[in-house]
C-alpha cells in the first residue's frame, strides 16, 4: 500500500518555525517511506485565507526543501463536503441547531453555575419539525452539530503510545455554520479519505480533534488512518510561538540570511533524542530520525542554539557546495573559501571578509608601532607562500624585535587587515601574497 501523508496549513498568514515543524515531520516520514507527500491548503476560513499567504507558504516549503507531490486546496472540494454532510444528516449523525451566540453563553453560564461541564446540553435534539420550521420562519438558520456516540475513542499513537479521548465530556462539535461554511474538522476527515492519506502527522494540539474525527471517519466508513501527535515548539519559558512573532517567520529568518537546513534541523530536532549538529541535507535526517525518537516533554526552541547551528554548518561546508553561492557574489577559489569560512555567521558575511583579501583595507599602524612594522617589512619571506610563512615570518621577528604574543600579532593583524579580529592570518598570508603585504606594511 503507497504511504500518503498531508501537510494541511491554513494560508491565514506566513509560515514560522513551529509550523514547519510539521511540514517537515511529515516530509522526513514521507522521504524514509517513499510516501506521497499532499500540500493541502486549509482555506475553508474565506475571510483570513489569502492567496498571498497561500504562494508565501509554497515558497517557505521550497526554501526549506520539501517539494509537494501534488496540492489540494480546500475551497476546491466543497461539493465533496457537502455530500459527506448529507450522509451523516441522512444516517442521524449530523443534527440543526438553532441557538444564538448568546443563548449558548447562556447555558454555559447556568451549567456552570450549578457546577456542571459546559456541555452542549442536546436539547436541538429534541426539537419537533413544528419547532424547527418556526425558526426557520424567525428567519433563524441552523448550524449543524456532529452527534459524538458517548464511547471513549482509543487509537496507538506513533509518538504518544495508547491514547484515549474521552468525547462524552465534550459538546458536539459543531461541522457546519449557520451560513452553511465548514469549519476544520470536517472537510479534514472527508478529505483525509478521499486523498487515501495512510498517516496523519500533527502537532499534539490536535489529539483530542483525533478523538471526534475518528468518530467522523468512521460514520462515513472510510479507514482510519494512523496518527503520529508531535510535540510543539515553544519559547525558552513554555510560551507557544505565535505565527505573530514576526522575528520568528520563515520569511525573516531566510532575510536574516540564515541556511535552510539549519532553520530546518532545529524546527524539527529541538525536543528529540537526535542531537542537533550539522547534517548534509534532509535525506540523511530522514535516514536517522523515527518517529518514536520526539520526545513526550516539550520542545523548547533556543535561538543561540540555531546561530550556533548556523555558524557550524557553514564551517564545515565543503567548497563544491559554496562555489555556486560565492560566484554569485563574484568570489572564487577553494583556499579562499577554506580561509574564510571558519569566521561566517551567515554566507554573506563572506563579502566584507573577501575585502580583507581583495582589498580595499585601510592599514591601521599606531605611531609607536612604526617602527615594529617596518621592521615586519623588511623580515617579509620570499614567496612562494603557504600555510607555514606566517610561523617562519613571526618566530624571525619575534627574534628580532623581542615583541611576543599580542603585541607581535595585534600590529600585523591591524596593519595587514585594518580589523583587530578576522580569518587566521596564516591563512590570509598565501591569499595576500607578497606584493598586498609589502603595500599594507608601508
Ligand atoms: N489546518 C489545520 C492546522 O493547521 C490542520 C491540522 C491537521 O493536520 O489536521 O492546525
Amino acid at each position: 500500500m503507497t504511504t500518503i501523508v498531508r501537510y494541511a496549513p491554513s494560508p491565514t498568514g506566513r509560515l514560522h518555525l513551529g509550523n514547519a515543524r510539521p511540514a517537515l515531520l511529515n516530509w522526513l516520514f514521507a522521504l524514509s517511506h517513499s510516501a506521497t507527500y499532499v500540500l493541502r491548503l486549509d482555506d475553508t476560513d474565506t475571510a483570513r485565507s489569502t492567496e498571498e499567504f497561500a504562494r508565501g507558504i509554497e515558497e517557505d516549503l521550497a526554501w526549506l526543501g520539501i517539494t509537494p507531490t501534488f496540492k489540494v486546496r480546500q475551497s476546491d472540494r466543497t461539493a465533496l463536503y457537502d455530500a459527506a454532510r448529507d450522509r451523516l444528516i441522512a444516517s442521524g449523525r449530523l443534527y440543526p441547531c438553532y441557538e444564538t451566540e448568546n443563548e449558548l453563553d447562556r447555558k454555559r453560564m447556568r451549567a456552570r453555575a450549578q457546577g456542571k461541564p459546559p456541555i452542549y446540553d442536546r436539547a436541538a435534539l429534541s426539537l419537533s419539525e413544528d419547532q424547527k420550521r418556526q425558526y426557520e420562519a424567525e428567519g433563524r438558520k441552523p448550524h449543524w452539530r456532529f452527534l459524538l456516540d458517548g464511547e471513549p475513542v482509543r487509537f496507538d499513537d506513533m509518538i504518544k503510545g495508547e491514547q484515549t479521548v474521552n468525547t462524552a465530556s465534550m459538546s458536539d462539535p459543531v461541522l457546519v455554520r449557520e451560513d452553511g461554511t465548514y469549519l476544520y474538522t470536517l472537510p479534514s476527515v472527508v478529505d483525509d479519505i478521499d486523498l487515501g492519506i495512510t498517516h496523519v502527522i500533527r502537532g499534539e494540539d490536535h489529539v483530542s480533534n483525533t478523538g471526534t474525527q475518528i468518530e467522523i471517519f468512521e460514520a462515513l466508513g472510510g479507514p482510519v488512518p494512523r496518527f503520529a501527535h508531535h510535540n510543539l515548539l515553544t519559547g525558552a519559558g513554555g510560551e507557544g510561538l505565535s505565527k505573530r512573532i514576526g522575528s520568528l517567520s520563515l520569511g525573516e529568518l531566510r532575510a536574516e540570511g540564515y541556511e535552510p537546513l539549519a532553520v530546518a534541523i532545529v524546527a524539527v530536532l529541538t525536543g528529540t533524542s537526535l542531537p542537533i549538529e550539522p547534517y548534509p541535507d534532509l535525506v540523511a535526517i530522514a535516514r536517522k530520525l523515527d518517529l518514536s525518537m520526539i520526545s513526550h516533554g516539550p520542545a523548547r526552541y533556543d535561538p543561540a542554539e540555531l546561530d550556533g547551528l548556523n555558524a557550524r554548518i557553514l564551517h564545515t561546508m565543503p567548497y563544491d557546495v559554496a562555489r555556486p553561492r560565492l560566484a554569485a557574489l563574484g568570489l572564487a577559489g577553494e583556499p579562499l573559501w577554506l580561509a574564510l569560512r571558519d569566521n561566517l555567521r551567515r554566507f554573506d558575511d563572506i563579502g566584507e571578509l573577501a575585502r580583507l583579501v581583495h582589498g580595499p583595507v585601510a592599514p591601521e599602524i599606531a605611531p609607536e608601532d612604526r617602527a615594529f612594522i617596518a621592521l615586519a617589512r623588511e623580515a617579509l619571506p620570499p614567496e612562494p607562500w603557504d600555510q607555514d610563512t606566517w610561523g617562519a615570518w613571526t618566530t624571525a621577528l619575534k627574534q628580532a624585535s623581542g615583541r611576543k604574543g599580542k603585541s607581535l600579532y595585534m600590529p600585523l593583524r591591524l596593519a595587514l587587515t585594518g580589523r583587530h579580529d578576522g580569518p587566521e592570518l596564516r591563512s590570509l598570508l598565501p591569499l595576500l601574497g607578497r606584493k598586498a603585504c609589502l603595500d599594507r606594511l608601508s
